[in-house]
């Protein structure tokens, strides 16, 4: 342990950042506004992390920069030890490392709900097609909507289409999944049956960076909570300890508006 043990000594190196999803000091212009300021953040491996925060606070923009769907203005994300790929190949596995689920569901509407799932496999991880329709048909199952595999995603129900998209990033076998207020355009009567399977899926190991405003998720799935105002993290905490003590008026003020 002595020789791996961490200190400060003058002239000794920092030890580097470990975790799976390493942002360091990341910052995010649209124009004239800092969207993303100074955002130093680290995902364990297996790590469940809620952000939280009120609209506009760039909750958003924090998940879509980790999968490079936006570009960073300074500052560094690497997933894995690896910093993002900027384009190729490279880029379309990155993608399929970081499993995203956004609030609208996203499905190729001209395609099956089986080929939704298929597809990413066929044309990312070259898996044969026989094995990719297996592994789709197991999640599917595994998200409750295996007697759906043959419709199209307009025949499903919001809650369905939702889990569908899950099974669809799962396929890709992701080191990550963000999950972007994956409820928020659910009617109510359906927003159990995904978050049942996020629970599930949390409970399974997957490290999981989700975006919610379902605070009784947070509470039981959460590792732990970081809450976002104006392109800040304003506070990080345990959910017991966010939710029963808040530290900062900013998330005093947000809770006590939804809670
Ligand atoms: P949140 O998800 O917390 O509601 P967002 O990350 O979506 O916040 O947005 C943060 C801020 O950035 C908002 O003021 C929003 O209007 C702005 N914004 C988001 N995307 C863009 C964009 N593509 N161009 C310009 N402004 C944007
Ligand atoms: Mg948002």
């Amino acid at each position: 342990m002595s020789n791996v043990s961490v200190t400060k000594d003058a002239g000794r190196p920092e030890p580097a950042p470990s975790g799976l999803v390493v942002l360091d000091n990341v910052n995010k212009h649209f124009g004239a506004l800092h969207v993303l300021q100074d955002i130093d953040l680290t995902i364990a491996r297996g790590e469940v992390v809620v952000v939280i925060g009120p609209s506009g606070s760039g909750k958003s923009t924090l998940c879509r920069t980790i999968n490079r769907l936006e570009t960073v203005d300074s500052g560094h994300i690497a997933i894995d030890g690896k910093p993002l790929p900027a384009e190729g190949k490279e880029l379309a596995r990155l993608r399929a490392d970081v499993g995203m689920v956004f609030q609208s569901f996203n499905l190729f509407a001209h395609k099956t709900v089986l080929d939704n799932v298929m597809l990413g496999q066929l044309k990312v991880r070259k898996t044969d097609k026989q094995q990719a329709e297996q592994k789709a048909r197991a999640l599917l199952d595994r998200v409750g909507v295996a007697n759906q595999a043959d419709k199209y995603p307009a025949q499903l129900s919001g809650g369905q289409q939702q889990r569908v998209a899950i099974a669809r990033a799962l396929a890709m076998d992701p080191k990550v999944m963000l999950f972007d207020e994956p409820t928020s355009a659910l009617d109510p009567e359906m927003i159990n049956e995904v978050l049942e399977v996020m629970q599930q899926l949390a409970r399974d190991g997957m490290t999981m960076i989700v975006v919610t405003h379902e605070m009784g998720f947070a509470r039981s799935a959460a590792n732990r909570v970081v809450f976002m105002a104006d392109g800040r993290i304003v506070e990080e905490a345990t959910p017991d300890q966010f939710f029963s003590n808040p530290r900062s008026d900013r998330a005093k003020d947000f809770l006590s508006k939804i809670l």
